[in-house]
């Protein structure tokens, strides 16, 4: 499904510039810095597919990627970044309000979280925006190598309660580290019972 197969189509800043809706997608969203582009990488195997975030926060394309004729995996731009201006901020909500709301082969958003810091506020705008749009959404923890086990439970213990607020929520996380590999396969596994 995944390897050697992956590919990028475009990178698109309006609804108009969407490839057709015609196969099942999922979707990647998550606050910049928190691991999206590795993650992504490590899913589909390839080293440079979704771009490492060279300035945090710049990129407001929503990137599509095809893994065979299937599906697309979509990778939302990163958001939360501190120094991004009010206006890019703007911009960045209508396009993903549009796409969230409009994309009606959408059949999942991966909300990816930081380990070591939990849900924090703009991941709650988001969850809150995937309700709004019926969008079902799965938390991904992301950078699980960085945090010890009990550290772990404890933040995992607040997105549960989080999410538990969401209609729209997945209840079960996938625990991942892109660096060690950890979830990688479960991820996949979870996109290919999807599509
Ligand atoms: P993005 O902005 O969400 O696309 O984040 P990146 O994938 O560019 O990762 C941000 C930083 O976190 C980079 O320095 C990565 O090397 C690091 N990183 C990403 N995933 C992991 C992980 O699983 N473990 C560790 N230790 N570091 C990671």
């Amino acid at each position: 499904l995944f390897a050697g197969e992956t590919d990028f189509v475009k990178g698109v800043v309006a609804m108009d510039g969407m490839p057709p809706d015609d196969r099942i997608e999922v979707c990647f969203a998550g606050r910049s810095n928190v691991g999206k582009s590795s993650l992504i990488n490590a899913l589909t195997g390839r080293k440079a597919l979704a771009r490492a975030s060279n300035t945090p926060g710049r990129t407001q394309e929503i990137n599509f990627f095809t893994c065979g004729e299937s599906h697309y995996l979509v990778d939302l731009p990163g958001y939360g970044y501190a120094k991004a201006p009010i206006k890019t901020v703007e911009k960045w909500q209508r396009l993903l309000k549009a796409y969230l709301s409009g994309r009606a082969t959408l059949r999942r958003a991966f909300v990816l979280i930081d380990s070591r810091h939990g849900v924090k506020s703009v991941d709650e705008e988001i969850m809150t925006r995937l309700d709004k749009s019926a969008v079902t959404f799965q938390v991904v923890m992301t950078k699980a190598d960085k945090v010890k086990d009990v550290e772990r439970e404890k933040i995992m213990q607040q997105v549960r309660e989080k999410i538990a607020q969401h209609p729209a929520a997945y209840p079960e996380m996938i625990i991942t580290s892109s660096e060690k590999g950890w979830g990688v396969d479960v991820l996949r596994a979870v996109i290919a019972n999807l599509v």
